[in-house]
């Protein structure tokens, strides 16, 4: 794994950590989502009227960033908050490890941070001899069980409760049952000790308000305050994108966060942080840091289409409607942050020559778009970044091997022309004897290769033109 920018492990070697239950286990869970979302926004007739106020109010944001964030660091010093900047993760895991180490840190709680897992900070803190403890309940499954997050506000998804219990039974050394509840309630006992021992917390941000300085956190289990209000020292480590202009913008973002998320008017816990304590007797810590995340964001912005991508709020619904994402799980998309956002964010952040395969992680249905509560237009950036991957731009060198770029330009000229496309019809399922097995292509030769080491190809036949000539006859004869 690199630590240059954040952790990316590759499409192809995405297989080594998909348990074969994660397609319905995802599928449930995101099928709940997805109508928990449409009962909320069916509530709200003026839905479409407050989408395109969000979109507004994050283009001009994102098109006025460094205006913003000077507000914003000069608000967060006049609360009597500390400002950092890093450009790359590296910087970020340097600053927060040298805040520790001049606070004498033994111990740190976090809170759900997309920030914190793409910059590996657990890993830095671990290094450093500092034990990092996860406090969402999803994030200490996952930590337990040594992965990576597979959904954005779900980092769990994948996992069934019978999983569960069996990583509380390996790890806590209990005979866990499989009953949620009780899940939780072992999980909280755990944790509360750890809040009480801690002398640093660490966590994300959903949106930093530039006016007054304020770094607001939505979350859905109490774990969030305790990080940030029990040990002394708290550290937030924030994407620069999260940076909105004020109070009244925040209204909107709220009312399309919880609804597009989990489903939820309001999530259940809404808090509101500038500065630390302003006196001994008023909850909250002594010190407050605000960790400003580049890791290049400030290059994305640079890309006038591209750029949308900062737009995102991370309320995760486009992979809850995303076809591909719900039968390959989070996992495939080999990068901290996976779905139709991870498909578009990761390429951009860590360049198309390390992550070219996910642009075409999609069908391209246009599914994610349309339900995305700040309309970024998902679709046309990952069309724009497969020209990108294929012919090269300003940003970036072609990114597609010469052999398949070969391969493809012969695909256009078969499939531009009738005859070709009949001729290689014809010819392909000779192949067929010595590749099948059980009726399947599971071990096809380079470049084929790629796809049938993940899963099998039906066997070739040339049956296409006689399957749509039937299937088009019917349906003319059924809409009569
Ligand atoms: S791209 Fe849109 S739908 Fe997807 S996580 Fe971001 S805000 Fe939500």
């Amino acid at each position: 794994m690199t630590h240059d920018t954040h952790a990316y492990i590759g499409f192809e070697k995405y297989s080594e950590h998909v348990p074969p239950s994660i397609p319905q286990a995802v599928q449930q869970a995101t099928s709940r989502f997805v109508g928990g979302r449409a009962a909320r926004v069916a509530e709200l007739p003026q839905w479409e009227q407050l989408r395109q106020i969000g979109s507004d109010i994050r283009q001009h944001t994102i098109e006025n960033m460094d205006v913003y964030l000077a507000r914003l660091e000069d608000a967060v010093q006049s609360a009597g908050g500390q400002v950092h900047w890093a450009e790359t993760a590296e910087e970020a895991r340097r600053i927060v490890l040298q805040i520790a180490k001049e606070n004498n840190v033994k111990t740190v709680v976090k809170s759900k941070s997309m920030a914190t897992e793409e910059i590996e900070l657990n890993h830095a803190l671990q290094t450093a001899g500092i034990e990092a403890l996860e406090t969402d309940l999803g994030e200490y499954i996952i930590q337990l069980a040594g992965t990576g997050p597979s959904h954005i506000i779900v980092p769990a998804v994948h996992l069934t409760k019978e999983e569960i219990a069996a990583l509380f039974s390996k790890h806590l050394g209990i005979d866990a049952p499989t009953d949620p509840v009780e899940l939780a309630r072992i999980a909280r006992e755990i944790l509360r000790e750890k809040f009480l021992n801690a002398e640093m917390g660490i966590s994300g941000g959903n949106f930093l308000i530039a006016e007054t300085g304020t770094l607001v956190m939505v979350t859905n289990e109490g774990n969030g305050r305790m990080c940030t209000t029990m040990p002394d020292l708290h550290v937030a480590v924030v994407g620069i994108d999260k940076v909105i202009p004020d109070w009244e913008s925040l209204t909107v973002f709220l009312k399309l966060l919880a609804r597009s998320a989990t489903g939820q008017k309001l999530s259940t816990y809404t808090q509101f942080i500038t500065g630390p304590r302003r006196a001994e007797g008023e909850f909250g810590p002594k010190e407050f840091n605000l960790v400003l995340l580049d890791n290049g964001r400030s290059k994305i912005l640079k890309d006038p289409i591209g750029r949308d991508v900062l737009k995102c709020i991370r309320c995760g619904a486009c992979a809850n409607v995303c076809p591909v994402y719900k039968n390959v799980g989070g996992f495939a998309y080999g990068s901290f942050i996976s779905g139709p956002i991870g498909a578009i964010l990761s390429p951009q952040m860590l360049g198309t020559q390390t992550a070219r395969e996910l642009p075409y992680a999609s069908t391209l249905c246009g599914a994610c778009a349309d339900v995305c509560p700040v309309k970024i237009p998902i679709p046309t950036i990952l069309r724009h970044l497969r020209r990108r991957v294929a012919e090269g731009d300003e940003f970036s060198k072609p990114s597609i091997p010469l052999l398949l770029r070969g391969i493809a330009t012969l695909a256009s000229v078969a499939l531009a022309w009738n005859w070709i496309y009949r001729f290689g019809a014809r010819l392909l399922p000779v192949i067929n004897p010595f590749f099948c097995k059980n009726n399947w292509l599971s071990n096809m030769p380079y470049p084929l290769s790629r796809w049938t080491k993940v899963r099998p190809l039906p066997p070739f036949t040339a049956k296409f033109r006689r399957w749509w000539n039937v299937r088009s006859t019917k349906e003319t004869v059924s809409t009569r």
